[in-house]
């Protein structure tokens, strides 16, 4: 395969980063690719698996001679890390980012970058509710979208690049403008991450049934909301803090609809709510031709491995 990165520097070395650098080794890509992450701990374990080439102890030291460097911290980390890295970045080095909001990432960082760096945003829709250096794999990206927010006027052969590599480690890429993504997200992500912890949330104040049965018949729904809302805590208050206006409007829509199926059940109405599961299941099926999901029982989540989702 070939090259359009000589260096990538990943900042920030989780879930997203570690995939990626597994699936930069599997696409053979002969890319060095240096990293670093916030604490001591991390870059040490970085390390120990050998996740990249060379780990290094700041973001200024990464980004040195990278052609391409991703932001790989949650969405709140970014213009901290980008304030840091931006006197580093030398002209023609791409900078793109992972992060689950686009427009609050783009206020974030743009402004800490020099001329002449091409800032081309990302979001990859892959993800597990695991967290940190160990927790990657090569396949998390495999037949996922990869959402690139080119805003304004954007070198075309530098976004070509960016297309090609995420093309290289598995994804599908689209482009789209930052305020769509994030409405988009909002509703196939953010809120459905919402509604999961407050349902868990639920289930814990009922202290009388959490230590006992919702554990032991926990059923594929309430286990389903219970994995998503085990994902990190820091990087779900930043994507909430930062798509705020998205958010809101969903749930608020989210509420209505909710209500009407209260209503429908005390009233009770059997053909409104029959109708209504009717018409959500064909967005299940929806999903599966798409290639998007498995219809396998369960989700397909028997095996092992973490599942790959497009929560994100
Ligand atoms: P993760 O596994 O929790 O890793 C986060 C990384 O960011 C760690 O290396 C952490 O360093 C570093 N970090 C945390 N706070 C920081 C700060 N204040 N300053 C500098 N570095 C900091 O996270 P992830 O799941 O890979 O998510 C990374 C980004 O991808 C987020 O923006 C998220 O929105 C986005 N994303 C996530 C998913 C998903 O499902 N997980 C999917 C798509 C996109 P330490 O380890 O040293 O603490």
């Amino acid at each position: 395969m070939t090259q359009d990165y000589k260096r990538v520097a990943l900042i920030g070395l989780g879930l997203i980063a570690s995939s990626m650098a597994h699936a930069m080794r599997r696409a053979d890509l002969g890319t060095d690719i240096v990293g670093t992450a916030r604490s001591a701990e991390t870059r040490d374990i970085a390390r120990e698996i050998g996740l990249c080439d060379k780990v290094v102890d700041t973001a200024a030291e990464a980004v040195k001679d990278a052609d391409l460097v991703v932001l790989a911290v949650p969405v709140g980390a970014m213009s901290g890390v980008a304030a840091e890295i931006g006197p580093h970045l030398r002209p023609g080095t791409t900078v793109t980012d992972v992060g689950s909001v686009k427009r609050a990432v783009i206020d974030a960082v743009a402004p800490h970058l020099p001329e002449g760096v091409h800032f081309i945003p990302g979001h990859p829709l892959a993800g597990t509710e695991h967290s940190g250096p160990r927790s990657g794999f090569a396949e998390l990206f495999d037949n996922r979208f990869c959402l690139l927010v080119p805003e304004g006027t954007q070198d075309p052969v530098a976004l070509e690049k960016l297309q090609h590599f995420w093309l290289a480690l598995g994804a599908n890429v689209e482009t789209m403008e930052p305020d769509h993504h994030d409405l988009v997200l909002a509703v196939t992500s953010h809120a459905p991450h919402l509604i999961a912890y407050t349902m868990v949330g639920v289930a814990d104040d009922l202290r009388r049934v959490t230590d006992s049965e919702v554990i032991k018949f926990s059923a594929a729904g309430f286990r389903d909301f219970t994995r998503i809302a085990a994902s990190d805590p820091t990087m779900w208050r930043d994507v909430f803090l930062n798509n705020k206006a998205a958010t809101l409007e969903i749930l608020g829509r989210f509420t209505e609809e909710l209500f009407a199926l209260q209503r429908a059940i005390r009233t009770e109405d059997g053909d409104h709510l029959h109708d209504y599961f009717t018409r959500t299941r064909a967005i299940r099926r929806g999903i599966i031709e798409a290639g998007q999901d498995t219809d396998a029982p369960d989700f397909g989540r028997s095996g092992s491995k973490p599942s790959p989702t497009t929560k994100e």
